[in-house]
């Protein structure tokens, strides 16, 4: 996939751990989407675990991209390929994606 920026930029997304790119989830969904994990760690504790309690959860997450020239981002709107763009007043990209919580993190250690 990529996304024409109306700055000549382009967005190329054809791969994973992308630093422009991100998946986000509202505050709206947040609190769901971490309930349906708990039930199926809690479901996989007591029958094992299976890919179709994977597949249950619902993937509430919308895609983002940064455009790494001026700063705008694309959100992708519901249910479609269409995109919402947002530009930075200063026209800066601001790497706003570029980063992981999972590298501060400790590793966690075996019981
Ligand atoms: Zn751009």
């Amino acid at each position: 996939m990529k996304i024409g920026c109306t700055c000549g930029g382009i967005i190329v997304d054809q791969t994973d751990s992308l630093p422009n790119k991100a998946y986000v989830i509202s505050d709206r969904d947040w609190h769901a989407f971490w309930d349906q994990i708990e039930e199926a760690m809690k479901a996989s504790e007591k029958h094992g675990y299976s890919y179709q309690l994977i597949d249950q959860i619902v993937d509430p997450s919308q895609q983002a991209w940064e455009c790494q020239d001026c700063g705008r981002l694309f959100l992708t709107k519901d249910g479609s390929n269409m995109t919402d763009v947002f530009r930075p007043d200063d026209g800066q990209a601001k790497k706003v994606f570029d980063r992981s919580g999972f590298a501060t993190r400790p590793t966690p250690q075996e019981p």
